[in-house]
């Protein structure tokens, strides 16, 4: 579990309540679905799926990559499993999920990336849920054109490639991945006619403030619509330390700007995460 020494208040968070949520959570667990909210334990749960969105993750439990601040497991992933698309299709069609987010680990280990059966999810979850919305959170797929064609095709609401970092951190913080080829794929998402783009950064990493507008401004010149900025926890002790809790009055900043720049939604807040509020991004 992540570190709670130190946390100032504004991130100690209240348990998830609602009666939807102790709706959702009972077939969650009855059914034994898996979603991201769950297994990460997001703080903001009780208020997305009282909105009805939730996140789900393909592609299996271990990733190629190494991210320092990622708390999912490295290693040789297991054979892709092609009835995955069903089951997910089924699992937001049990939870009555209007707004979706679908996100996967990075499978370098395969010649496709993982793209065919990206798709295949997409396409088994319209079917089975006609009238829910989707948002794709993709890997770079190594900025190979052919894999991002096959996301770009099934056309999400939404297609969103976090950049996670300042352009300085990026080594450190996303070992296999690079600044530039992130934004290379989002450019690459609008250029082609993506309907939405999006992406996020976490902060308290030992970013600096102009580094932060910088990576903005980067992102908006990329075509970006949406940002999401929140504050980086660290899932373990061998992952990268917290450097700084930044506080609500720089958020709030943060947002202002990035509004300045003419994003269309800017979440920024200390737990803020990728999918938070992400129903409001297809807008
Ligand atoms: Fe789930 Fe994302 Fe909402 Fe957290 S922010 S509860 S992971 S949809
Ligand atoms: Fe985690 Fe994604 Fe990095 Fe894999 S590529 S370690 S899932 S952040």
């Amino acid at each position: 579990a992540e570190t709670t020494k130190g946390k100032p208040k504004w991130l100690r968070v209240k348990l998830p309540t609602g009666k939807k949520y102790t709706q959702l959570r009972k077939l969650v667990d009855t059914y034994d679905l898996h979603t991201i909210c769950t297994s990460g334990s997001c703080p903001n749960m009780g208020e997305c799926w009282g909105e009805g969105t939730a996140t789900f993750m393909i592609l299996g439990n271990v990733c190629t990559r190494s991210c320092g601040f990622c708390g999912v497991k490295t290693g040789r992933p297991s054979a892709i499993d092609w009835a995955e698309p069903e089951k997910v299709g089924r699992s937001i069609k049990i939870m009555g999920i209007r707004h979706a987010v679908i996100t996967s680990v990075d499978r370098d280990d395969l010649k496709d990336m993982g793209s065919i059966l990206w798709a295949e999810t997409v396409k088994a979850i319209r079917r089975m849920n006609p009238d829910t919305t989707l948002e794709t959170l993709i890997p770079d797929f190594q900025g190979v054109e052919q894999h991002l064609d096959r996301i770009l095709e099934v056309a999400p609401e939404v297609i969103s490639h976090n950049v996670e970092t300042v352009r300085r951190l990026t080594r450190e913080v996303r070992i296999q991945a690079k600044y530039d080829r992130s934004l290379g794929v989002l450019k690459y998402l609008k250029d082609q006619g993506a309907n939405r783009t999006k992406s996020g950064i976490m902060l308290g990493l030992g970013e600096t403030e102009p580094e932060v507008l910088q990576t903005l401004e980067d992102l908006r010149e990329a075509g970006v619509d949406v940002v999401t900025i929140g504050q980086y926890l660290q899932p373990s002790k061998r992952h990268l330390p917290v450097k700084e809790f930044i506080t609500p009055e720089q958020f709030d900043k943060y947002r202002e700007a990035g509004l300045a720049m003419g994003f269309r939604h800017v979440e920024s807040g200390a737990l803020v995460r990728s999918s938070y509020k992400a129903h409001k991004h297809i807008h």
